[in-house]
């Protein structure tokens, strides 16, 4: 392929109308003047793995996978360590005769803090995190990445956190939400990475108050874009990062592979999905 052949990548899913991947791709395709195209695919289970295993021949390069494909995925690509340790993948891309995957919502988590709460890792030796879920695995996997010494995992289901902690080993600690005020003292990370506090779901009463003064939250949620979380850790003068900005900064990554630029998250860009996800 020349530079000069267009280029398309794809988002898969089952229902995925409501995807707002086309926006952020499309912004990126025109600033940089690339000759693509990125378009939604409907595409059923029982389709999907030939789907992804014939992805060039669907006249694509990449695609990104979401609900309810990230597992099957990862069983017909070849992982990276994060697709692997996460156990979903929710990026492909064709690498000559191999279909390759990772997990882009590990990037996205640490990539928001950083763009969002610079320096939000120095010093930091204790992190609470909720939800041991999809989002979950990512967020405490990149936490570990960034060399946080411990995680406490926060679940309702108490063998998801556990099973997190055989995975990752022993910097992971799961607790219970009854422990909640306990691990928070001293803390100097928050993440909520359940669907609590999104519209229409059951929300939580944080009190941040045993958390360290220069302490950070970061929510995975973005419908609402400021949480309750969110609220919270600024009453207590804490950086914040939202799931918007994890939403954005997950979509690098794809970008760059299908298309051969690192883009950039501007604030002309947020403000574009921020008014899409208002009207949705
Ligand atoms: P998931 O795998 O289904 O996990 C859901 C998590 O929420 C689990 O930890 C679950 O606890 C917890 N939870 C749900 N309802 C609860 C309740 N009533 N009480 C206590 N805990 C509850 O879902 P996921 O894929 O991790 O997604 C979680 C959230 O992250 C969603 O809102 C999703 O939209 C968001 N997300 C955002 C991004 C982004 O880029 N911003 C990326 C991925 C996901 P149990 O284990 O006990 O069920």
């Amino acid at each position: 392929m020349t530079d000069k052949e267009m280029r398309a990548a794809c988002a898969i899913g089952w229902p995925i109308k409501q995807s707002k991947s086309p926006i952020i791709h499309g912004y990126w395709i025109e600033r940089y003047g690339i000759n693509g195209e990125y378009r939604l695919e409907a595409v059923p289970p029982e389709d999907f793995p030939a789907f992804i295993t014939n992805l060039p021949a669907h006249g694509y390069v990449g695609c990104n996978v979401t609900i309810p494909h990230k597992l099957v995925a990862l069983a017909n690509s070849e992982p990276d360590d994060r697709a692997r340790a996460v156990g979903a993948a929710n990026a492909l891309w064709i690498d000559g005769d191999r279909l390759r995957s990772t997990n882009t919502d590990v990037e996205g988590f640490v990539g928001s803090l950083d763009a969002s709460a610079p320096g939000w890792d120095e010093n930091l030796e204790s992190a609470v995190v909720c939800g041991a879920g999809g989002a979950g695995r990512a967020v405490v996997f990149g936490l570990l990445e960034r060399g946080v010494a411990c995680v406490h995992l926060v679940n309702r289901t108490p063998s998801r956190a556990q099973a997190l902690r055989e995975a990752f080993g022993p910097r992971v600690h799961p607790a219970t939400w009854e422990d909640l005020p306990r691990v928070l003292d001293g803390a100097g990370l928050i993440a909520n990475a359940t669907s609590l506090g999104m519209t229409g779901n059951p929300d939580v009463e944080w009190d941040l108050a045993p958390m360290r003064d220069d302490a950070v939250a970061a929510d995975v949620v973005y419908a609402p874009l400021k949480t309750s979380l969110l609220v919270a850790a600024e009453r207590r003068g804490f950086g914040t990062s939202d799931g918007l900005g994890m939403l954005l900064h997950q979509a690098v990554r794809g970008f760059e592979l299908w298309f051969g630029v690192r883009p950039e998250v501007t604030t002309e860009l947020r403000a574009l999905v921020e008014r899409a996800l208002a009207k949705s």
